[in-house]
């Protein structure tokens, strides 16, 4: 008889967005005329960038030519991709990063997953809390962890919370942790990483032999110019950090699927008998070995971001979520909430009133205003008492959704 993986049975079945459509579900059929805002989920609303569409077309046409008719790529991503990506993302601010450094994917969510297939299974494991779940269920399926308890934190993993009190930045831990989740500008709470905090965090990981995953999928959003973009721009940095990057958030792509994997050739782990081995020789075979590339049209598209007019345009795109996010802020601060992020990031995360909990908020907010946000508690136990607001959609919702807000407060 086959057996299964067991680890998949620890996992706390999907909880969070279905719960949230249960109960949306429920008051939409009790309520079926009220008009219902939805503030809560990560995915864009604004279409594709013009200069994006149009360099996919073209490729599309190049499919059509036997003379330029392209197959399998490489798996590594079209070399002029990773030229402009390293060129314009990380030389242009002064990180050594090549091209060859540079893994086109068809996402960060997959890479930041797939990368535990070069790791090995005792090391100790540090996510912030809360945290994008992905990290953490990954590693569950891993077999990395310990069942669940009834916070939903899972036995093993090393949980740093972050809340108004750190300024939602973790502490350097006191213990010696292998691999560490960072995500900056953060999913949910919208929060940013100083230069000295990502320096005192690549200054663990050289101290400790640990590698640090960073998650820079909103890098785009960062308006602040004191704030680093990438961790490489961190001395030391191309020592022990991996990045993730995606074209999902800054060019509209959640549906179109591209993203890449930055992994230095100088970034190095133990191997059983303690020699030092690159993770990008591991990361290279992976890819190669599981993975085809990403769709000749797709890259074309993504290439088209870094041309002047898709840089225009994406720009134009971070700016509209951006006024968005402001326009959330200021309304909700003017209903005499506390609220942090959607400055540097598409997500404001605003403190439940008289510290209801989160999902009493989320319920009040259904109810009194139609809105749909996010419970903050669904993203970690120390989220509790949180609540997230998604800048992404059109100004319309968005200005509706704070009118009922602030009308009902
Ligand atoms: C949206 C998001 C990503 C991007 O994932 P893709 O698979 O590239 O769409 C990565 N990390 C975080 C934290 C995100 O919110």
């Amino acid at each position: 008889m086959a057996t299964i993986n067991d680890n998949y049975l620890k996992l706390k079945a999907g909880y969070l967005f279905p719960e949230i459509a249960r109960r949306v579900t429920a008051f939409a059929e009790a309520n079926p005329e009220a008009p219902i805002i939805k503030l809560g989920i990560g995915d864009v609303t604004e279409p594709l960038p013009e200069a994006c569409r149009a360099a996919m077309i073209t490729a599309v046409e190049d499919m059509g030519d036997r003379n330029s008719f392209k197959g399998y790529g490489p798996e590594q991503g079209y070399p002029w991709l990773r030229e402009k990506i390293a060129a314009q993302d990380f030389q242009a601010r002064g990180c050594e990063i090549d091209a060859s450094e540079i893994f086109v994917s068809d996402g960060a969510k997959c890479d930041s997953g797939n990368i535990l297939d070069i790791f090995g299974n005792q090391n100790t494991i540090a996510v912030t809390d809360p945290v994008y779940p992905v990290y953490v269920d990954t590693n569950v399926m891993a077999g990395h962890t310990g069942p669940a308890n009834e916070d939903g934190k899972y036995g093993g993993l090393v949980y740093m919370p972050i809340t108004a009190e750190n300024d939602f930045t973790a502490e350097i831990p006191d213990q010696q942790i292998d691999l560490i989740y960072l995500c900056f500008p953060n999913n949910p709470t919208g929060a940013v990483a100083s230069k000295a905090h990502l320096k005192a965090w690549v200054d663990y990981a050289k101290a400790n032999g640990s590698i640090i995953f960073f998650d820079a999928a909103y890098e785009a959003f960062i308006t602040d110019p004191e704030l680093p973009h990438s961790i490489y721009e961190i001395e030391g940095a191309r020592d022990c950090a991996i990045e993730f990057r995606s074209f999902s958030k800054n060019a509209g792509f959640t549906g179109t699927r591209c993203a890449f994997t930055v992994v230095p050739k100088s970034v190095k782990a133990k191997a059983a008998d303690g020699s030092d081995v690159e993770l990008w020789k591991l990361w290279n075979r992976r890819q190669s070995t599981k993975f085809n590339g990403v769709s000749y049209i797709v890259q074309r598209g993504a290439e088209a971001v870094y041309s002047e007019a898709g840089q225009a345009q994406i720009k134009a795109l971070i700016q509209f979520y951006l006024e968005n996010a402001q326009i959330i802020r200021d309304q909700l601060t003017a209903a005499g909430l506390a609220v942090y992020g959607g400055v540097n990031a598409p997500y404001v995360w605003v403190k439940t009133p008289d510290n209801i909990s989160s999902w009493d908020f989320f319920d009040k907010l259904l109810h009194n205003s139609n809105v749909v946000g996010t419970p903050g508690s669904g993203f970690g136990a120390a989220g509790e008492g949180y609540f997230r607001i998604s800048a992404f959609n059109s100004r319309e919702n968005v200005n509706e959704a704070m009118r009922r807000i602030t009308s009902a407060a």
